[in-house]
């Protein structure tokens, strides 16, 4: 049996009438970029995650940049993000001008490791984003209490995590801000780029419409620098498609999850650690193997794709080997990034998958 790491054109087919329907609705419409459609998503999207406003842009990367953008944050700013993330973290926080800085994460659920984001903090210090990686929400509690009496931003980095929520709050709204990206994996995804800002202050949500369109306020006056990011109709139409659905589709992933962690009960195995308060979305689901190599080849051998995420942290990626210099030790990120492994996932397995993969899981003991 193969079971591919994903598989989206599965998910496609299931609602590939209204995709189709949706699609066409846009082009008779003849107008596809920042139009109704994108109007309703917004709408839909900030009520689905509990937020007040959400701002639609042309991709996670953006959102980020965006996002912090809002806050104020500019050249000259340091920005702390967690060092095993997704590169686009850090390619959205060096967009908005600001300098990245590295902290360490808790070597057994991957999320922001508190005390070292407090070491890295200085000065020039101005926002922090948090990663709530594979689906898991970081401590944005213990975050906060760091950063509000310093006036450091906090903006969310949740592109894993639609649906995610920390003691029923969720993912995106407890920081300044929540960036979420629509590419084609993620838990909610696009057929092609798309991203969103959420938040609860209109006045950040204002400033985020000004910046998606060159800082345009009325028709060509331009009252802040800004760039060119939107989501389309196109997107935001066939998204609008997929939101009702996420929530069965987590709840799919946190079946499968659970499937899995069974399985491991007597493996040589260990997933990471599911934190109190939350309910996980299961981007991803990774576990901690000594003998790496050769577990991913028995998968393989009995046709279970699996990757890493990631393989290098940031600060060990050739083009951001100056990062590694920062002020706090990065060995969790280090150690985490020679042990992790990912599994398949996705909503659409198919049950006897789910099994296939479960027996594979515990055969490794
Ligand atoms: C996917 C991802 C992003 C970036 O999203 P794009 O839409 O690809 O720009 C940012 N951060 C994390 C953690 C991601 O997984």
């Amino acid at each position: 049996m193969e079971v591919p790491f994903a598989d989206l054109g599965r998910e496609v087919a299931a609602m590939r009438d209204e995709i189709d329907a949706a699609i066409a609705r846009v082009i008779e419409s003849g107008w596809f970029v920042l139009g109704e459609e994108g109007r309703a998503f917004e709408r839909e999207f900030a009520a689905a995650m509990g937020a007040v406003h959400a701002v639609g842009v042309a991709s996670g990367t953006d959102a980020i940049e965006l996002g912090l953008r809002a806050t104020g944050v500019g050249v000259g700013d340091e920005v702390i993000t967690q060092a095993n993330t997704c590169v686009p973290t850090v390619a959205g926080i060096t967009r908005s001008g600001a300098t990245p800085v590295l902290c360490d994460v808790n070597p057994e659920s991957a999320t922001i490791n508190i005390a070292s984001l407090e070491g890295a903090i200085g000065n020039r210090t101005r926002a922090v984003v948090p990663v709530h990686l594979y689906g898991q929400c970081a401590d944005v509690d213990g975050i906060s209490a760091l950063c509000k009496p310093r006036g450091i931003a906090v903006v969310e980095d949740c592109a894993q995590a639609h649906g995610a929520t920390l003691s029923g709050r969720g993912a995106g709204t407890m920081g300044d801000a929540g960036a979420f990206s629509f590419y084609p994996t993620k838990n909610l995804g696009a057929i092609g780029d798309g991203g969103a800002v959420v938040t609860s202050d209109p006045e950040l949500a204002e400033r985020l419409k000004l910046l998606r369109v060159y800082g345009q306020a009325d028709r060509y006056r331009h009252v802040v620098e800004g760039v060119n990011s939107r989501l389309d109709e196109l997107q935001a139409a066939i998204l609008r498609v997929k939101l009702p659905r996420l929530e069965a589709a987590n709840e799919r992933r946190a079946e499968i999850a659970a499937a899995y962690t069974e399985a491991l009960a007597d493996a040589r195995v260990a997933p990471l650690a599911l934190l109190p308060g939350r309910r996980h979305a299961f981007h991803l689901y990774v576990v901690r193997v000594a003998e790496r190599e050769l577990f991913m080849k028995r998968m393989a051998a009995l046709g279970i794709a699996t990757l890493i995420h990631y393989p290098l942290p940031i600060h060990r990626q050739p083009a951001y080997t100056h990062l590694a210099d920062g002020p706090v030790a990065l060995s969790a990120s280090d150690a985490l990034a020679e042990r992790i492994v990912s599994l398949p996932v996705y909503p659409q397995l198919t049950d006897g998958e789910v099994e296939h993969v479960c027996a594979a899981l515990g055969s490794f003991s």
